[in-house]
């Protein structure tokens, strides 16, 4: 969109109306706002021309990159054939239809059916009714309580966000709602105390069947948890953690929700992140990377069992003006064809993923880190003051992971920032050699974090 506006007017009107997610409003308005303009690839460019390679698609969502023209002559072919129409009162069309049998080929198992949104946390409001409905009509009405985990992140309504696990989220506006409680994550760095990662991954996971224990299995409707937490600062599991959990979840008959909306559509390498967990979901959340976020489209991929339940117990209650909206599933699936054909996830396996592991775990030997971490194409260090007792830094929580990350940001490098945890998650269609440009940015980041933090004693 081409305006006539300067930076400094944007940045002006931008603080007068624009009110942005998850930021400290007045803050922002005083700093000024960054305006990004276009994008290429892996590669933004803002209103002052700085060219900043995007280490987090996005919100983890660009997978095939930015400027792909196929999408943009779908949608406008789309818009022009069939620009809107639900699928409410007897009707389909054919991008629904087309693409939840794509949908139903992709995912593995028996995860047959999908109940589309457009986004990620309607998607979990979705599912909290349907898992709800589900014992319900199969004559368990008490089977209703939902676990899910501290510091998971499952989106921003009221359903989603009392999924979630983050205690900021919950003090705005009394959440979580009744009837959803949560157990602790396995984040071994923060948490694992003197126990080994193998030994505090079986810990955290017991932690689900003693809740359900104290709950009754007779109340429990189902689990929820992301295979690898994003927002949460990319925890990676020990790998003793999935296996009991999976072995809780079959032994109390208890529905396993996987939220893909970050590792789905080839981010770990496998089209979907539970595959390397030996996790069999239920039901599966779908968002960001389903488009590549070129359009808003989320979803619930649900299996052959929970989808005959709900289709033989009368009406489903629930849906969204824009369940299937024609324009975003005819993009989904132009972009499900190219991360295919292109062999996208096949590379994250098989190419950049294993190129980038060894760089990024080699980011151990930087003063400042701890731990790094590295699954396919998403990643998190931990920085500390001292990697031996793993300590936080003195001061409040974030305070050198926020500094970093601005300091990354001045180098063109978009690196996120969860309290003092840096994250990343490229497009997943980065080459090796962006990745030397990554990297390169992300050490001339730490060393001068470094720098920083003597120079203000913050050590
Ligand atoms: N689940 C997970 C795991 C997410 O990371 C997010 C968004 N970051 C959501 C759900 C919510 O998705 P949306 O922002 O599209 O509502």
């Amino acid at each position: 969109m081409e305006t006539n506006y300067t930076t400094e007017q944007l940045q002006r009107l931008d603080a007068a109306h624009h009110l942005h997610p998850f930021t400290h409003g007045s803050a922002l308005g005083a700093k000024g706002v960054r305006i990004i303009t276009e994008a290429d690839g892996v590669f933004l460019r803002d209103s002052q021309g700085n060219e900043i390679l995007d280490g987090m698609a996005g919100l983890w969502c660009v997978a095939i990159g930015y400027g792909r023209d196929e999408l943009a002559d779908v949608a406008a072919e789309q818009m022009r054939q069939l620009p809107y129409y639900n699928t409410f009162f007897q009707t389909s069309h054919v991008p629904a239809i087309t693409l939840a049998t794509r949908l139903a080929e992709l995912a593995p198992g028996d995860l047959n059916h999908v109940f589309f949104s457009t986004s990620g946390s309607e998607a979990n409001d979705t599912n909290l009714r349907l898992v709800r409905h589900y014992w319900a009509a199969k004559g368990q009405p008490e089977k209703q309580t939902i676990i899910a985990r501290w510091n998971g992140y499952h989106g921003s309504t009221v359903g989603a966000a009392s999924f979630g696990g983050m205690k900021g989220m919950h003090e705005q506006g009394g959440l979580p709602i009744p009837g959803i409680v949560h157990i602790n994550q396995p984040d071994w760095w923060s948490e694992g105390g003197d126990t080994s990662p193998e030994e505090f991954g079986l810990q955290r996971a017991r932690e689900l069947e003693e809740k359900i224990l104290e709950l009754g299995e007779d109340k429990v409707a189902a689990f929820i948890a992301e295979p690898i937490q994003g927002a949460g600062g990319v925890i990676i599991p020990p790998d003793s953690y999935w296996p009991e959990i999976n072995r809780i979840l079959k032994k109390y008959d208890i529905l396993m929700i996987a939220d893909e909306v970050i590792c789905g559509f080839g981010r770990t390498g496998e089209w979907f992140g539970f595959q390397h967990y030996g996790i069999e979901p239920d039901i599966v959340t779908i968002a960001k990377a389903l488009s590549s976020g070129y359009v808003p489209i989320g979803g619930s991929l649900v299996s052959d069992e929970v989808a005959a339940v709900i289709n033989d117990s009368g009406e489903f209650n629930h849906g969204f003006t824009y369940s299937a909206h024609p324009v975003a599933a005819a993009v989904a699936l132009e972009n499900l064809r190219i991360l295919k054909e292109e062999g996208i996830v096949d590379r994250v396996k098989e190419t950049t993923g294993p190129y980038i592991k060894e760089k990024w775990e080699a980011l151990t030997d930087h003063p400042l880190v701890g731990e790094a971490k590295i699954k396919g194409l998403i990643a998190s260090i931990a920085l500390t003051p001292d990697k031996s007792t793993r300590a936080k830094f003195a001061g409040e929580e974030g305070t050198v992971g926020t500094l970093c990350r601005d300091i990354c940001v001045a180098n063109n490098l978009v690196m996120r920032a969860v309290g003092d945890r840096m994250i990343i998650a490229p497009p997943l269609v980065i080459t090796n050699d962006e990745i030397d440009l990554l990297m390169e940015r992300v050490w001339q980041s730490l060393d001068q974090t470094y720098e920083r933090i003597q120079a203000e004693g913050l050590l």
